[in-house]
């Protein structure tokens, strides 16, 4: 345990940070690795080997045997091949070893990753190539080091390369257009991100009996317990001590690996909890989460918890996402979404926030898409997190300045007014402009925007790519009108295309609730997009308009979106076939044993009984063995239907046409079969059943 005294001394101990650089490098040497993170310019060799050989003595101080780059292929997880640093020599022994070259480039055998139709399996080569903007740092015995990768023709073949491409993109827009602006001094613009993680605990040993869980990361069946969420008494609630001490245990591995865990609580539902970090640059967020999920899930196996990052792991109670919260920074440390003391001047701000609107806007489909996937399609729209419906809340203070940026008039900022509690004692404080709005996919939150579609499985990549890209080409559109005037002319000329972009993209604000049917209809008629599902989304993917986009910012090539398309929906497919033949399983297996159990125990009880007693005893036996018989006759014409939906999918080829099957087909088949296994399951003892109900996960800890 850290004590808290010596938490500044701990916090990054494992990481290979820049203050140890600072430390061990030589100085020439430290400077060149910086400027290779800031300006991205290239690192000569004889540089990669000193930084390699202190990078290696401190890991090995700090008990490291092993290297390995670090890496995210296209399975949305990450990926490691760990070597020694030793190295045998004539008389016997071994010396550690570490070169540049192994530092700035490995060539893991690509073959068994998605790669989505880019590289034929007996083009194997992969090359990972080091990202010395991401620390590396040491977990369980091996020096990670943070890299993208690629295929032997350069396609990317990871989450990171577009990632870092799109950062590009979007800072080099932005320079430009600071620029214009009068901002000289602006060199880079930075992408910065804090995802808030939310997940479950449940105990290890319940997990551990059943099959859904253990296989698909949620349940499959499972009638509800006699309580929910609808007490209101889990979020924020008292941390029960046992969730305390997993909690406290999870900041400290965290702290360690540099990763800066702020906050903490308890969620909507119950046994639900979050975990959110201090903003960081994107690429370095990106990265921290990935190892955030995967710490949390150590940590709770020590604590004999199991953590579930399923978007959905219980029917009946919210499901988990991941807020990710965005903004924009320039390099002389103007935080572009932030409004200032009166937003309607800020010119800047002005122009950032109206291309942000544009580019949600405009690129809705692709946005939506960046956070689809099988597990996440179950939360959207579930009246527990946004809506399939992309929407904008910018709150009442911005909905006044775009009011006056509309009308062509100047906006006079309100004060803030002072909060009124009617107890003099307690503290005086001023109000926000803006109250929150929890319902929202796109929530402007004071000087960022807050993303809530992102599930809590997936990285975070995907959702950061689009975005950047987005804004990134909506700036440019901006520049191109604005580029040819300066001085007064350029600020009237501001106001004009900022009215303009308005007028063309106001249908996407919205500060109402985003939970209701009324919301749905009304979007419907403004024309925006309500894509339920991966496959309802896929077409855009690869249309002309996002090609374009992607190929015209060096985000994708065309071959590399292609790759993607087909990766994704396979993904999908590939997730519901899997929770089919595990549903079928259960129930045939699993829950037809305790209910046969049940009903034979009951069956002997009401002969025995009714050999003892008149005619008209065991009413209630009698109906609990009708209302078990009737659900699982149902059940049983249910699972057959599954069986043989599933099986006719087993046989389709074309990627969309299959996951659109599965999602209209298969999955409607699960649910209907879910009703009545959950009817049945309802009636049956917890002693007869194999793994645990609702009740006992829920609430049990
Ligand atoms: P809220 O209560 O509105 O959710 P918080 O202050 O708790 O806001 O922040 C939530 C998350 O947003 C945190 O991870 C925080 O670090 C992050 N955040 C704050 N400012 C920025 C920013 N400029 N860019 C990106 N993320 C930010
Ligand atoms: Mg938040």
């Amino acid at each position: 345990m850290i004590e808290a005294s010596k938490l500044t001394t701990e916090f990054g101990s494992l990481v290979f940070n820049d203050k140890i650089m600072k430390e061990r490098l030589p100085k020439d040497i430290y400077k060149a690795v910086h400027k290779t993170i800031e300006k991205g310019t290239h690192l000569e060799l004889d540089v990669a080997n000193c930084v390699a050989a202190t990078m290696k003595e401190w890991a090995i101080e700090n008990g490291a045997t092993h290297f390995t780059h670090w890496f995210q292929p296209m399975t949305g997880l990450t990926a490691e091949k760990h070597d020694s640093f030793i190295s045998p020599t004539e008389d016997g022994k071994i010396i550690m070893e570490f070169s540049g070259k192994e530092l700035v480039k490995g060539e893991p055998d690509a073959s068994s990753f998605p790669s989505g139709g880019l590289r034929a399996t007996f083009e194997a080569r992969g090359y990972t190539a080091w990202d010395p903007s991401s620390p590396a740092f040491i977990k369980d015995g091996s020096l990670y080091i943070p890299t993208a990768f690629c295929s032997y023709g350069g396609e990317a073949l990871d989450k990171k390369t577009p990632l870092l491409r799109s950062m590009e993109a979007l800072s080099n827009e932005a320079v430009k257009m600071m620029r214009l602006l009068g901002y000289e001094d602006v060199n880079r613009v930075n992408t910065t991100i804090g995802s808030e993680q939310e997940y479950f605990l449940i105990d290890k040993d319940f997990y551990k009996k059943r099959k859904d869980l253990l296989l698909t990361g949620r349940t499959l069946i499972g009638a509800p317990a006699s309580k929910g969420q609808e007490m209101e008494d889990h979020y924020f609630g008292v941390i029960k001590p046992k969730v305390s001490a997993y909690m406290h245990d999870l900041d400290e591995e965290l702290w360690k690996l540099g990763i800066p865990a702020k906050t903490k609580h308890n969620e909507v539902a119950p046994s639900q909890h979050e975990l959110a970090p201090v903003f960081e640059t994107a690429n370095i967020a990106v990265d921290h989460n990935q190892l955030t999920m995967e710490v949390m899930k150590k940590v709770a196996d020590k604590h004999n918890y199991a953590c579930l990052l399923h978007e959905k792991p219980f029917e009946g109670v919210n499901g988990s996402g991941k807020h990710n919260n965005w903004s924009i920074c320039t390099d002389t440390g103007i935080n572009l979404l932030d409004p200032g003391k009166n937003p309607g001047e800020n010119i800047p701000f002005l122009v950032f926030l109206m291309s942000v609107i544009a580019a949600v806007d405009e690129y809705a489909p692709i946005l939506r898409l960046s956070v689809a996937s099988a597990g996440n399609d179950h939360r959207l729209g579930g009246n527990e997190a946004p809506p399939a419906i992309i929407s904008i809340f910018v709150g009442d203070e911005l909905a006044e300045v775009l009011k006056a940026v509309e009308a062509g008039e100047a906006y006079k900022a309100v004060g803030k007014s002072q909060m009124t509690m009617g107890a003099t004692v307690l503290p005086h404080f001023t109000k926000d402009n803006t109250d929150r709005n929890r319902t929202s996919p796109f929530a402007f939150t004071g000087n960022k925007f807050e993303f809530r579609m992102p599930g809590s499985s997936v990285s975070v990549a995907n959702a950061n790519i689009v975005l950047n890209t987005a804004v990134a080409e909506e700036v440019a559109k901006l520049y191109a009108k604005l580029s040819a005037y300066s001085g007064n002319e350029l600020k009237e000329k501001v106001k004009e295309v900022l009215k303009e972009t308005l007028l063309a993209h106001k249908r996407v604000l919205f500060n109402g609730n985003g939970y209701t049917d009324e919301w749905v209809e009304e979007a419907a008629k403004r024309g925006l997009p309500n894509l339920k599902a991966l496959p309802d989304c896929m077409p855009y993917w690869i249309s002309d308009e996002s090609i374009d986009l992607f190929t015209r910012h060096g985000i994708f090539t065309k071959e590399e979106i292609y790759s993607r398309y087909e990766i994704l929906l396979e993904n999908y497919s590939k997730s519901i076939h899997i929770e089919s033949l595990t549903m079928q399983e259960m129930i045939r297996k699993d829950l037809t044993e305790g209910l046969v159990a049940y009903e034979k125990d009951l069956s002997k009880e009401i002969v025995q009984k009714k050999s003892l007693l008149d005619g008209d005893c065991c009413a209630l036996e009698l109906g609990v063995l009708k209302s078990l018989d009737k659900s699982s006759a149902e059940m049983g014409k249910a699972l057959s239907k599954l069986f043989e939906d599933t099986k006719k999918a087993e046989g389709m080829t074309e990627a969309l046409e299959t996951a659109s099957y599965y999602e209209s087909t298969v999955l409607a088949d699960m649910d209907e079969l879910r009703k009545y296994a959950d009817e049945a399951e309802a009636l049956i003892p917890e002693k007869y059943l194999s793994y645990p109900t609702y009740g006992e996960m829920l609430f049990s800890l």
